[in-house]
């Protein structure tokens, strides 16, 4: 299992996970568990899972995961439990194989790491400092993936605007103006902070053909006074500046976002600042979290927790606000052409197929699945609550 602990129900469901493998493991003796990733990192964590979870053969952490080839041959030969969290985590290594999930579509890694200590977050601690990997390695990586078919790269990174800044190598635009020249058909980012959101990036995004025109960009509140104590570094007005920046570059560009409600102190003057700013951005969809306070964060000492039914209660009025607002966006879409990177087989029905338009809204319309993988232009004729339907009007390229 590769965990996650960025909030408590994510931790929660991969411990709940390996508890259930015991009982396989009671079928198959010989079948080894391994547990990695952000979990593994956390203080104390390996001890619990030493000391509370036997039948667990293999842990490791987030900076020794290319070691997972020796650390199973070391379990199988010794027979003995391999437990290896490193503290040391500042190495990037390349060249590990990845076997990735589909033939179009691909995740790159860019950078490793965050530097923001938002004081919600546990990232910094679980992940270490930034680093960015050398623009070459990428370049060359996404070109390989082009070659082999992949139309889509997703680039990822905590913080992808800060890219380049700890090797002084070079910057996010100018990697992006790179990627480009391997002829890839899209590109995508996530995550992008606001604070870091440049002017260049925006231009570069505006000129670069492989670019989409969608950007998500975390705002996790409306709330000045939140925003200073999550330590985000913008006010409410200087990321509506950013949001109108980009519109102006790209009129049609989508937006998405992550909120978080109940931050410690919350008032429901700061929650209706949050409702206010979703009224003005207009975004496409949101995630949106009630405040999870993570053990070694400043906000879990913070006073003011919110009572739970208070937090549920916010959460629904932010959902139901964002979803009328997406219903709003889709609706008017009627007509618009887009440009469809077929995904699959619509899991509704077999004659749909289902798929992303450049602006990562999802489509379904009629067509044969042998367009699985190519981009085909689709012409809007209707909304349903989040996902958008229509009739291929041209050629799949
Ligand atoms: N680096 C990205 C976000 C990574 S975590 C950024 O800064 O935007 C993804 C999202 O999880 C965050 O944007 C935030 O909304 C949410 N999140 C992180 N820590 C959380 C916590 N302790 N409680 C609730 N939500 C949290
Ligand atoms: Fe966490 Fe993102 Fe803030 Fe980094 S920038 S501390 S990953 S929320």
């Amino acid at each position: 299992f590769n965990t996650c602990c960025i909030r408590d129900n994510a931790e929660r469901k991969a411990l709940g996970n390996i508890t259930w493998l015991k009982e396989i493991k009671r079928v198959r003796p010989h079948m080894l568990i391994g547990v990695c990733g952000c979990m593994m990192q956390q203080q104390g964590m390996a001890e619990k899972i030493l000391a509370q979870y036997p039948f667990v053969d293999i842990a490791f952490g987030t900076g020794n995961f290319y070691r997972l080839g020796e650390f199973l041959l070391e379990a199988i030969d010794t027979g003995s439990r391999v437990i290896r969290v490193s503290d040391d985590d500042s190495t990037l290594f390349e060249g590990t194989p990845i076997s990735r999930m589909a033939d179009h579509k691909a995740y790159v890694a860019i950078m490793h790491g965050c530097n923001n200590y938002c004081t919600y977050c546990i990232v910094p601690y679980v992940r270490g400092r930034e680093r960015s990997r050398k623009a070459d390695d990428i370049v060359r990586e996404v070109a390989c993936l082009q070659q082999s078919g992949v139309k889509e790269i997703t680039l990822l990174g905590q913080n992808v605007n800060s890219f380049g800044t700890d090797t002084g190598d070079t910057t996010f635009p100018k990697l992006l103006r790179r990627l480009e020249g391997t002829g890839i058909s899209r590109i995508r980012f996530i995550t992008s902070h606001p604070k870091d959101l440049s002017d260049a990036l925006i231009e570069e995004m505006a000129r670069n053909k492989a670019i989409c025109p969608h950007m998500h960009l975390p705002v996790q509140s409306g709330s000045d006074r939140i925003l200073r104590a999550m330590n985000r570094r913008y006010t409410a007005e200087e990321y509506l500046r950013k949001v109108h920046l980009l519109r102006q570059a790209w009129p049609d560009i989508g937006l998405t976002t992550d909120f978080i409600v109940a931050f410690p102190g919350e008032t429901e003057a700061d929650f209706e600042d949050t409702l206010s700013l979703v009224r003005s951005v207009r975004y496409d969809s949101a995630f949106t979290f009630i405040f999870s306070p993570r053990a070694g964060t400043r906000a879990a000492t913070l006073p003011g927790r919110i009572d739970p039914d208070v937090a549920t209660g916010r959460i629904e009025r932010l959902i139901a606000e964002q979803e009328a607002m997406t219903a709003d966006i889709l609706a008017g879409m009627k007509g618009a052409c887009a440009h469809v990177l077929v995904d699959g087989v619509s899991r509704r029905r077999s004659t749909q197929l289902t798929g992303k338009s450049e602006r990562n809204l999802s489509v379904n319309f009629t067509g044969d699945k042998s367009l699985v993988g190519s981009i085909v232009p689709v012409i809007i004729e209707g909304a349903g609550s989040n996902t958008l339907r229509g009739k291929m009007k041209g050629d799949a390229t």
